[in-house]
């Protein structure tokens, strides 16, 4: 199994070539995506043709992008030109978009190949993969088990090694959590980092896109294609986007590492407790300098974010109509009634949930009392980390509070949205997040590691991640599939 890296440098040699790995790819995908179901849609012939195009530049010696010949795989909320994207969703089908997100656009140029759209939580509202209206994914390292989500599809397809990498995106924790849940490195970018130009909306005030892979160099490789300002996403900033391989051999000695004394709370696994204890013993041991840090928000998070994603999809989902996009319901006697059922049919149980519970949030006499108290909720989750990050460089935190559970054990909504509880102040504060593989269960079930960082400063988080990949052997290990 090799790495992104990796792979360019046997390009490069002559020792492998973009059609015999692609070919290589949708072989494996054809033999193992039957029991995993990581993917929706596997675009085989649009693959070849990148991979012979990325062949004729290597022969004619022209020079390669950031990604040539890399094979990646895309969640369905991201909008590629002439694949359809369905979002988890009957609603959309069959919705196939007449334009590329920015980020595919820049994973062309970067001449990456897109070996398909992955399966995911309706909308992206789930922990995982479960509330996709077609099937649900499962865990590569234990198929009764969940990949976590909403990117489940994508962190299984990386995790299988259905994909090198692939991108996935993050409103409370879907990149990371599903990461964490399936092995795999996951990185949830900076608010504002990253283009969402083409992102099938779901809370805009907080989802990023961003990249998963089986190493940090492979996420720091697909962050570079596709950070940076994009004058099609007016919540995009003009940070100037460092380069993020340089910045993975700084080291860490010296860092100050923050210890967030809320993230561990009671009931969580005692494993993944114990796992990310000795991941802060590995961190030391290089040189970071660690202390405790409070945020004391953080308990109050979770509520927030349950009012204010909701009442931003409430909102988002509105277009969803019968008369905007895809799929429409028969035999309504008017417009009114027409709509009712597209929206009755159309949508599954979660999404009627969040938008539900985000029109009454948003309603007329309770508006100040749930909405306007979550937003001053959230100022005081983000100026807790302002306050940390006037003392440390970073934190250091568990993902999530469990390692994968199995399907159908989280029937109860609210069970399934504590599996966020680590991920969602992140999203809240607008910083970065990257979960990386921490250990493992007794029973050979990953561990995810969360190092939160500065705004903008995912060049730290990555030479972190870096420094702790290299001196242990989470990363190299992978699951066995028949
Ligand atoms: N699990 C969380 C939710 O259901 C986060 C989802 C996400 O990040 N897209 O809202």
């Amino acid at each position: 199994m090799a790495t992104i890296a990796e792979l360019g440098i046997r390009y490069r040699s002559g020792e492998a070539t973009p059609t015999g790995v692609v070919r290589a790819y949708l072989e494996r995908i054809e033999a193992l995506n039957p029991q995993v179901r990581a993917y929706f849609t596997v675009t085989r012939d649009t693959a070849l043709a990148q991979a012979e195009a990325a062949e004729k530049r290597l022969k004619a010696g022209a020079p390669l992008g950031l990604l040539d010949g890399i094979p990646l795989a895309i969640k369905d909320v991201i909008c590629t030109k002439g694949i359809r994207t369905a979002c988890g969703s009957k609603i959309l089908e069959p919705f196939v978009p007449p334009y590329d997100a920015t980020v595919i656009a820049r994973l062309g140029a970067a001449g990456a190949i897109i070996l398909g759209k992955t399966n995911m939580d309706e909308f992206a509202m789930g922990s995982s993969t479960e509330n996709s209206a077609f099937f649900p994914t499962r865990n590569p390292w234990d198929l009764g088990r969940v990949p976590g989500g909403s990117s489940g599809g994508s962190a299984a397809a990386v995790a299988a090694d259905l994909a090198l990498g692939a991108l996935g995106s993050d409103t409370g924790g879907s990149i990371r959590q599903p990461a964490a849940f399936c092995g795999t490195v996951g990185l949830k970018p900076t608010y504002g980092r990253v283009s969402r130009y083409g992102l099938v909306a779901f809370a805009s005030s907080l989802d990023q896109i961003g990249p998963f892979a089986r190493d940090v160099r492979g996420a720091a490789l697909i962050l570079q294609a596709i950070a940076g300002h994009d004058p099609l996403d007016s919540t995009s900033t003009e940070v100037p986007v460092p380069d993020y391989t340089a910045a993975l051999g700084r080291g860490i000695e010296g860092l100050r590492v923050g210890v967030p004394a809320e993230y561990f709370i009671e009931g969580m696994d005692p494993e993944v407790e114990a796992a990310v204890r000795a991941a802060i013993d590995v961190l030391k041991g290089l040189g970071a300098r660690t202390e405790k840090v409070s945020l004391p928000h953080t308990d109050y998070a979770l509520a927030a974010y349950y009012l204010i994603a909701p009442a931003e999809a409430s909102s988002n989902l509105a277009r969803y109509d019968g008369v905007k996009y895809g799929y429409r319901a028969a035999g309504g006697k008017d417009l009114i009634q027409m709509y009712g059922r597209t929206r009755a049919e159309g949508f599954g149980a979660e999404v009627k949930r969040r938008i539900m519970l985000g029109t009454y949030a948003l309603s007329a006499g309770y508006y100040e009392a749930y909405y306007g108290k979550a937003q001053r909720v959230r100022t005081l989750v983000r100026r807790d980390f302002q306050q940390a990050f006037e003392r440390v460089d970073l934190l250091v935190c568990p993902t999530a509070p469990s390692v994968a559970f199995k399907l159908g054990d989280k029937e109860d909504p609210l069970q399934m949205y504590l599996c966020d509880v680590f991920t969602i102040p992140v999203n809240l504060a607008g910083l970065p997040g990257l979960s990386l593989p921490g250990g493992f269960t007794a029973t050979g079930l990953p561990i995810g590691l969360q190092l939160i960082g500065k705004p903008f400063d995912e060049a730290t988080l990555l030479s972190a991640a870096y420094a702790y990949e290299q001196v242990t052997p989470w990363h190299t290990r992978a699951p066995e599939l028949a």
